[in-house]
């Protein structure tokens, strides 16, 4: 499917919960953050069912996000599911990584192709810092494992604040180029004053060649991580709600005050 300026949309990321088990300097507040309640997020079926609808519309490439992706229940076979689609041509997670190590296995053999996995630094006590008490042990034994069971390419995802090359960066770059892993740096975004900037070694912030929709896990289709805009696959249909986002999908990103990481998906 094409937007009306003639950008062609074949990549739908799905953030599955707005949970997660982090708290990210830069994605959520410390505490009080206001969880969606069950009934608000989509089931099982609901997801699949707009994964259908938007392949037979042309989309074959899907990221499964979140929040944290890995702390809802039954991902396995969410994941097992969208791969059995025809159509589905590329399957990808981001995450975290705290629970990689434990579901590795699982997920490749549900159909996951390959990972994001967020890494910032590769200070112990910094990570700890940026993610308000996570373990950096568990992303590095998230990574060996995705490496063992075959998920293919890692890729690193770094938030950075100024530039690629800052020293959490740079080390970051070095830890990765070792491993094999790729690595991408994401320019600290603000979704209150717009500000993004391409990511550096990926697809991502580069509005003119975009070619994806959100699907939140409340259900909406969103035309861009900046945009107020969201259509629900609840109340239009997933078919209106994809064609809805797509005819408004921006020319460039905008502001996006009411909106967040977490609850969008980065
Ligand atoms: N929890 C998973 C994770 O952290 O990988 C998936 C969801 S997270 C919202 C997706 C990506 O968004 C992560 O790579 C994270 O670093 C990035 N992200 C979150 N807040 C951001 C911000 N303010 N600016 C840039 N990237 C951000
Ligand atoms: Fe959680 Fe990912 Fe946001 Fe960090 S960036 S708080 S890991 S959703």
């Amino acid at each position: 499917m094409y937007d009306r300026y003639n950008r062609r949309v074949n990549y739908l990321r799905i953030s599955v919960t707005d949970r997660c088990n982090l708290r990210c300097v830069y994605c959520m507040p410390a505490e009080g953050v206001v969880q969606l309640s069950h009934t608000d997020i989509l089931s099982f079926d609901e997801i699949l069912e707009v994964v259908h609808v938007a392949v037979d519309m042309g989309v074959d490439k899907i990221r499964i996000t979140g929040g944290e992706p890995l702390v809802r229940k039954g991902i396995v076979h969410l994941v097992k599911m969208i791969a059995e689609i025809d159509g589905v041509k590329d399957l990808a997670m981001t995450s975290n990584a705290s629970f990689l190590s434990k579901y590795a296995r699982d997920l490749k053999d549900a159909g996951l192709h390959r990972i994001n996995v967020s890494l910032d630094t590769m200070n112990p006590e910094k990570y700890a810092e940026i993610t308000r008490g996570g373990d950096i042990n568990a992303v590095f034994a998230g990574l060996k494992a995705a490496e063992k069971v075959g998920l293919n390419p890692i890729k690193i995802n770094c938030v950075i604040s100024n530039s690629s090359d800052e020293p959490d960066a740079r080390m970051v770059r070095d830890f990765a180029n070792k491993n094999g892993y790729q690595v991408r740096f994401i320019h600290m975004m603000d979704l209150e004053t717009g500000y993004f900037q391409p990511v550096e070694g990926g697809e991502g912030g580069n509005c003119a060649s975009c070619n994806r929709l959100r699907l939140t896990s409340n259900g909406l289709i969103k035309p861009c991580l900046f945009s107020t805009r969201g259509y629900s696959v609840r109340e239009l249909g997933p078919q209106e709600a994809i064609e809805m986002a797509l005819k408004h999908k921006p020319k460039r990103g905008g502001l996006n005050p009411e909106g967040s990481f977490y609850s969008i998906g980065g």
